[in-house]
């Protein structure tokens, strides 16, 4: 990732980062694109297998206000799993984005069955997304 690709928060970010001794080459590698991040949001509300989300749990919010979170496992899984996507389907970030579109308006319509076939699709995609290794 390049300084000018940056947002002012990133820009912040980073700033903060090389004031504090990292050097930039390193802070620029671990950067994830906005556009990522936005994708990774998606995920993980539409794909976290937690019922949870307290420090027993799935930590995603908790960690959310953490200037580091990309880094931290509860946001890295997610933008790992959207980079394997990408690159496993040779899909953009619009055909994410269209995809994510796609199982949100497939969860509302979910709301029209009844509770066991309701729980029976939501097993499917939470175990689907628990069980899901990422390629080292
Ligand atoms: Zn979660």
């Amino acid at each position: 990732m390049n300084v000018e690709d940056l947002g002012k928060e990133e820009l912040l970010h980073v700033l903060d980062r090389v004031s504090n001794g990292e050097k930039l080459e390193d802070v620029l590698t671990t950067l994830i694109p906005v556009k990522i991040q936005v994708l990774a949001y998606r995920a993980h509300i539409m794909l976290c297998p937690h019922t949870e989300h307290n420090e027993e749990g799935c930590t995603y919010y908790i960690d959310e206000t953490n200037p580091n979170k990309w880094r931290l496992e509860s946001h890295s899984f997610w933008a790992d799993y959207i980079q394997y996507l990408m690159e496993s389907c040779k899909a953009n970030e619009e055909n994410i984005s269209n995809a994510f579109t796609w199982l949100g308006d497939a969860l509302l319509n979910l709301e029209r069955y009844d509770p066991i076939t309701k729980a029976v699709a939501l097993e499917i995609i939470e175990s689907f997304a628990a069980n899901r290794s990422l390629p080292q």
